[in-house]
């Protein structure tokens, strides 16, 4: 198994990103996965690799669906988001691809840049999850000690974005978005948070039908 991060158009120096992977990224990955590092072109600017004996070792037991593929700090993955970073990894002669950063992406991971904390039970995300899904598709997700999952709260709930603002533009976006742990954020669904005053009304919202 091989992973390549690869940065398209960086904005980092070479130099960073090198530091970054080898201080911060390496020492925490699985032995049995090799990484490399490539930017634009293919032009490596590092390479650390290890032999894959046993690409099995790294399977995620539990949850065989969801095959954990690298782990890393917390603090190393938020640098990366305005770096158009993309994490390669191959797997049997296939080949995934994640990408990390791109400000304008809809990623949630982009919540994360600020805060790992869970803003309603104050739990903290520890490590990321780089995984390969049953479906086939890379995600990297944010985990606290205790294993539980951080994740993207939107504040004012999708469903009753409009009823607030009178548009659904916005809904998704990155200041309408907070942190919090999949347990708070499951119990807190769709309700509006306190504060927050719907001026439209549900039955007759629409783009001309204005309340006031
Ligand atoms: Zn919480």
């Amino acid at each position: 198994m091989t992973i390549g991060l690869f940065e398209r158009r960086s904005r980092l120096r070479q130099k960073q990103v090198v530091s970054l992977i080898q201080e911060q990224l390496l020492p925490l990955v699985d032995e049995n996965v090799s990484i490399h590092v490539y930017y634009d072109q293919g032009n490596r600017v590092e390479v650390y690799s290890r032999d894959t004996p046993n690409p099995n070792n790294v399977n995620n037991k539990k949850h065989p669906s969801a095959r954990v593929i690298a782990k890393f700090p917390v603090e190393v993955i938020p640098p990366l988001l305005n770096n158009n970073v993309q994490f390669r990894v191959l797997i049997e002669g296939k080949e995934y691809i994640y990408r990390v950063g791109g400000s304008s992406g809809r990623n949630p991971i982009w919540a994360f840049r600020n805060s790992a904390k869970c803003v309603n039970c104050g739990i903290e995300g520890v490590e990321w999850r780089l995984c390969l899904g049953k479906d086939h598709h890379l995600s990297l997700k944010l985990h606290a000690a205790n294993g539980r999952e951080l994740t993207r709260d939107h504040i004012v709930p999708r469903s009753k974005y409009h009823l607030v603002y009178g548009t659904r533009e916005g809904r998704d976006s990155w200041e309408n978005s907070q942190v919090m742990c999949a347990k708070c954020n499951n119990n807190k669904s769709d309700t509006m948070p306190e504060g927050i005053q719907c001026w439209f009304d549900e039955s007759t919202w629409g783009d001309d039908n204005w309340i006031i």
